[in-house]
């Protein structure tokens, strides 16, 4: 399989039979890894992964290869890979259509992965709703078990991995990696004060690296082109392409594969084409629910880490929800903080008490004791919550809310002072802030 500068991915996704191993052979499947382990050693792998500014691609962005160079080595214990396939933010799909339709991929990404931080056993904690991602997965192991690909004496190389499935059960939080690690040791979904970190004390209390689903399938590139070629085709500090999934009121939903340096603006009109219904655009929520919404006139910058990180937002899990001209702001936020009063694990009294304090103020918002001050006191009891918690979810569940407050304002006011929705009033119906993927 040929890359190109603007799509890696998705290209394998068009074969027929694309989740199979003949298909995935056909393409240049598993030469990558090949090449790893017959022709580099574990720390020249390392170091290209480095150099290739591959980061992240579950929410945080953090680089992978320094990640992986964090893993102790000679401490007697074993190290393990674990891949977080717990796919659970609002308008993310993308890992989703990685596992179903090029499962090999990232077999061979986790493959490489192994090798590098001298990992024998892998486990892919996936998403529990995700069953038939799981059955393409499981048959793709056993694929490349036959093959020997997986296994003992891989390739004739005397290198050996395990990788074994474990499926979650529906907790949002176990999605955060310390919260996945007590999940997969059998506990309840509690993330942990860090430090340590998963590298030092990680699943069983051993070293251990966690990567994103993306993040590894995109690894058997890296190898292909090399990480310096691959950092180059990326925008700063950030390597490679980047699959972004678009959803919420676009004419095409779905996802698609682009360099970083397409603007949001771009993602919407020219891939997801454009706001359905020829309606206006009110709004983009650029990285999953937890991101700071953007409007119209903010959205001319790059779908990349650290542009929108200046912007006042972020990519997070580049889950570009596109909300349109009907949409009600003060239904968004209603949408947005149930899910985290719902979701909030419980462990951490700002989080805990916060979602639901704050859900409370926006049902009142919404009724018809609203009053103006309670936007101040959801202000107020929303940055209560950021920073002050053990894990992300707090700023998650926290940090959408001041932009919302800010930006649209003048609705909410609306909302308060005459008990009814102006979006409704003028359009006769409101478009469903429900924002359902593909
Ligand atoms: Fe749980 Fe929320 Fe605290 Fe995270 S911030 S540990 S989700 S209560």
């Amino acid at each position: 399989m040929i890359s190109t500068n603007n799509e890696m991915i998705i290209p394998y996704w068009k074969e027929p039979d694309s989740h199979r191993i003949t298909t995935f052979l056909s393409a240049g499947g598993y030469e990558r890894a090949r090449k790893a382990l017959t022709k580099m050693k574990p720390e020249e792998v390392l170091d290209e992964v480095k150099e290739a500014n591959l980061r992240g691609r579950g929410g945080a962005g953090f680089p992978a290869g320094l990640k992986w160079s964090f893993i102790p080595g000679n401490t007697g214990k074993p190290t393990y890979l674990i891949v977080n396939a717990d796919e659970g933010e609002p308008g993310t799909f993308k890992d989703k259509y990685i596992m179903l339709h090029s499962p090999h991929l990232l077999i061979e990404g986790i493959l490489i992965a192994c090798y590098a931080i001298r990992a024998h056993v892998a486990y892919i904690y996936i998403r529990g709703e995700y069953e038939h991602c799981r059955r393409r997965l499981q048959k793709a192991i056993e694929e490349a078990y036959s093959m020997g690909f997986l296994g003992k004496n891989i390739m004739g190389t005397g290198f050996y991995l395990d990788i074994y499935i474990h499926r979650g059960a529906g907790a949002y939080i176990a999605g955060e990696e310390t919260g996945l690690l007590e999940a997969l040791e059998g506990k309840r979904a509690y993330p942990r004060i860090k430090p340590p970190f998963p590298a030092t004390v990680g699943a069983f209390g051993c070293p251990t690296a966690i990567n994103n689903v993306e993040t590894l399938a995109y690894i058997p590139f890296v190898i292909e082109m090399g990480g310096e070629q691959f950092a180059e085709i990326g925008l700063g500090r950030s390597g490679g392409l980047k699959l972004y999934c678009i959803s919420g009121h676009v004419e095409k939903p779905g996802v698609y594969e682009a360099p970083f340096t397409t603007t949001i603006r771009e993602l919407i009109e020219n891939y997801g084409g454009g706001v359905w219904k020829n309606r206006q655009l009110k709004g983009v929520i650029p990285g999953g629910l937890s991101a700071p919404v953007l409007t119209p006139d903010e959205i001319d910058i790059p779908a990349e880490f650290d542009a929108l990180m200046k912007a006042g937002s972020m990519l997070g899990s580049a889950g570009i929800i596109v909300l349109d001209e009907q949409t009600c702001m003060v239904h968004v936020l209603k949408v947005l903080t149930d899910f985290y009063a719902d979701e909030s694990c419980g462990q951490c009294t700002p989080c805990r008490e916060g979602t639901h304090w704050i859900y409370k103020i926006v049902e009142d918002l919404m009724g018809d004791d609203a009053r103006i001050e309670l936007l101040d006191t959801l202000e107020n009891v929303a940055l209560s919550i950021t920073g002050k918690t053990v894990c992300a979810f707090g700023d998650a569940a926290s940090l959408p809310i001041p932009a919302l407050l800010k930006k649209y304002r003048e609705e909410f006011v609306y909302h308060i002072e005459h008990h009814r929705c102006d979006v409704l009033e003028k359009y006769g119906e409101i478009s469903n802030p429900l924002f359902e993927t593909p």
